[in-house]
């Protein structure tokens, strides 16, 4: 139960992805700076440190393509403006969840949500019931 209200929203999700493969890719350039008496070890350190570093690059590329897709709302929670991907995310400011499905409202937080067919499904046992 714990870990569904420290929910945090997937923008802030993938950023801190992305954020953890740039320092990866230092690490590894780093070691290969250890390695320096080897030279096909130092080059391999220093390719895999550059593919980590433009991996992440990459992500936070699509993290803006991501956000231009999300829906602004205002938190009803903390009232800040925060970005909602997929019919259930987090708040990015105090990770309220939200969600933007109404048949949803009230129901027990749960990232499987975002997929069409546990929606439906959630939905036809609530109907049953
Ligand atoms: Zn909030």
């Amino acid at each position: 139960m714990a870990d569904k209200l420290v929910y945090s929203s997937k923008i802030n999700k993938i950023r801190t992805f992305a954020l953890s493969l740039i320092f990866v890719g230092f690490v590894i350039m780093y070691g290969g700076l250890f390695a320096r008496n080897i030279d096909w070890l130092m080059l391999t350190l220093f390719i895999l440190g550059m593919i980590s570093i433009l991996l992440s690059c990459a992500v936070y590329l699509w993290i803006g393509l991501l956000s231009t897709r999300a829906v602004p709302i205002v938190c009803p929670n903390c009232e800040k403006p925060t970005k909602m991907l997929g019919k259930v995310d987090g708040c990015m400011h105090c990770k309220q969840p939200l969600t933007l499905d109404k048949d949803l409202e009230g129901l027990e937080f749960d990232e499987r949500y975002n997929k069409k067919r546990y929606r439906a499904q959630v939905k036809n046992d609530i109907k049953n019931e």
